[in-house]
């Protein structure tokens, strides 16, 4: 316990912890060092965003998807679900919609679907830019070449969102079909970065064959990297996938990470994932008390949300998003925090 406070403190200190320290901090996790650890992440998340939680309204554009991913339910090869993707028309109307609710950031989210074309994406952007200027808008639709975000980000893409799922590349195949590389999508995120995006990366929790070694390659990646935004959340299976009858990941080791990130990052923009309350009914909250600072609700048009389904039981309730939105903010106040209606950038 000593020594797990011991590398607490020097982790708030100097942001970083050498890999033999963090694997220590996985390893000891007893009840006097969480709470420790969680204290220690509020009280950090504190000085630069107060009690501050930050909404993304995530709008998810398609579930075509031409990738294979071994863990996600709208990979190409599920044939047991049905198909949709969202014009630009229904896009808009999602944006309206939440912009009345006091959403200033859009995020765009999809399967790997090339009929959303470069042209057809930066004219979604444009359109969205010219109708809320005051808002941020952040993509998250998988790998595309240099060219192609760099086109986005001129049409007024501020964010850009890619997990690197796993940093090495041996797991990164054991979750991957043979064509998919870590190193490529690792330039993805390079070329992100170089292109001046906001970009986040980040991990699943508990991913089979993941080690606790492994996930300490992943903090020292994104220790190195350095993001604007880190999306953690556990892995949840779905019935539908190579991956169906794996172990979901743990709530518990979700929330220690959370913590380590907000100790190692301070300014990060870190949400409490929706596969966080997927698990746990006070998943979101518990995130944000263990440092997190961002939510991401759903906008998503209600006929859609059923088959928007990367891993079972994903929350899809019938609300609507002002419905939806209401109860998280009262759930947000009963721990002490509030939810604020500004666009919620990175703060240097
Ligand atoms: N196509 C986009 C968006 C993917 S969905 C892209 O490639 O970035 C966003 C994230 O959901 C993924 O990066 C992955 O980490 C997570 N995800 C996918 N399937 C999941 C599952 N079964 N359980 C938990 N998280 C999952």
């Amino acid at each position: 316990m000593f020594k797990g406070i011991r590398l607490i403190d020097k982790l708030e200190r100097e942001r970083k912890l050498l890999a033999e320290e963090y694997l220590f901090m996985l390893h000891i996790r007893d009840a006097k060092t969480v709470q420790y650890l969680f204290e220690r992440a509020r009280e950090v998340r504190q000085i630069y965003y107060r009690k501050d939680v930050y909404i993304r309204g995530l709008i998810e554009l398609t579930n075509y998807c031409r990738k294979n991913c071994f863990y996600c339910g709208i990979r190409a090869s599920n044939k047991n679900i049905e198909r949709y993707r969202l014009t630009q028309e229904e896009i808009l109307a999602c944006c309206h919609e939440g912009y009345d609710l006091g959403f200033r950031t859009f995020v765009l989210q999809g399967g790997e679907d090339m009929n959303y074309s470069d042209d057809k994406m930066v004219k979604i952007i444009t359109a969205i830019k010219c109708q809320h200027p005051d808002c941020a808008v952040t993509l998250s639709i998988g790998e595309r070449n240099y060219e192609s975000y760099k086109k986005y980000k001129e049409a007024g893409a501020d964010r850009f969102l890619l997990r690197h799922e796993t940093s090495d590349a041996l797991h990164y195949r054991q979750l991957h079909p043979q064509e998919m590389s870590s190193d490529e999508r690792k330039q993805c995120l390079q070329n992100l970065k170089e292109l001046g995006y906001q970009f986040g990366t980040g991990f699943m929790v508990g991913s089979p064959f993941q080690t606790p070694e492994l996930l300490v390659k992943d903090l020292l990646f994104i220790q190195d990297m350095n993001p604007q935004m880190i999306g953690i959340g556990p892995f949840i299976p779905h019935h539908d996938t190579p991956f169906a009858s794996e172990k979901a990941g743990s709530v518990e080791l979700t929330l220690y990470l959370l913590a380590i990130l907000r100790l190692m990052l301070p300014q990060a923009l870190l949400p409490a994932t929706t596969a966080l309350g997927t698990l746990d009914e006070a998943g979101r909250e518990r995130g944000i008390l263990a440092g997190a600072n961002v939510l991401m609700p759903n906008l998503s048009p209600l006929k859609v949300r059923k088959k928007y389904m990367i891993y079972d039981n994903k929350i899809a309730t019938g609300l609507e998003a002002a419905e939806s939105l209401k109860r998280l903010k009262e759930n947000i106040a009963k721990i002490g925090y509030q939810i604020v209606e500004t666009r919620g950038d990175y703060k240097n």
